[in-house]
């Protein structure tokens, strides 16, 4: 005879878990990119997601725990500059996320 286990409660707070190893934000910084560079990151990734499944963005929660050490991951894993791009030529997440918000600013904004 065992006793039954209480159920756990569910509840969401943020992690506070560090993601990204230490200095991360400053080694990745080191390497600055230019409008174009970024551009044709964009384009790059927009390719890799038409070539590559099973990527799925990261949840608001994780995003904000990676932009708290100033850092972020591109689609395939890598980790880069907040708004940066990976040693493969990706973008970061929050760049693809930010451009999609301005996307759809822009659609609201025009009728
Ligand atoms: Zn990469």
């Amino acid at each position: 005879m065992t006793d039954p286990v209480p159920p756990q409660p569910i509840t969401r707070v943020p992690t506070g878990r560090l993601w990204a190893a230490p200095r991360l934000a400053e080694r990745l910084g080191a390497r600055p990119i230019t409008v174009e560079q970024l551009a044709a990151a964009l384009a790059r990734t927009h390719e890799w997601f038409e070539a590559n499944s099973g990527w799925a963005p990261p949840d608001p929660e994780t995003l904000a725990d990676w932009a708290a050490e100033g850092a972020c991951r591109a689609p395939d894993d890598c980790w880069t500059p907040l708004h940066g791009v990976c040693r493969h030529g990706l973008v970061a997440w929050q760049v693809v996320i930010d451009e999609l918000e301005e996307l759809d600013a822009a659609t609201l904004r025009k009728p």
